[in-house]
């Protein structure tokens, strides 16, 4: 994946291009070899758990959309 950015390196990890647990084979056919962060990266995105991101909410927790009840309410 770090050739695709065009730059090499250094491949620490072997990952599942169909991961194990969702029934890929443990054959060479299924397997790269991929620096720690993007294994870390497609791993995430395997396995659903990508950073997540709060979409429309502030970081005081409150909702960012002005049209919001909240935001409404204290516009008052
Ligand atoms: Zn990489």
């Amino acid at each position: 994946m770090c050739l695709e950015l065009g730059r090499t390196t250094q491949a620490t990890r072997v990952d599942h291009v169909i991961p194990l647990a969702h029934d890929g084979p443990d054959e060479d056919c299924n397997t790269r070899n991929l620096c720690e962060p993007h294994h870390l990266e497609v791993t995430a995105e395997q396995f659903g758990h990508a950073v997540p991101r709060h979409r429309g909410v502030g970081r005081d927790g409150r909702p960012t959309n002005p049209e919001h009840a909240w935001n409404l309410a204290r516009r008052g």
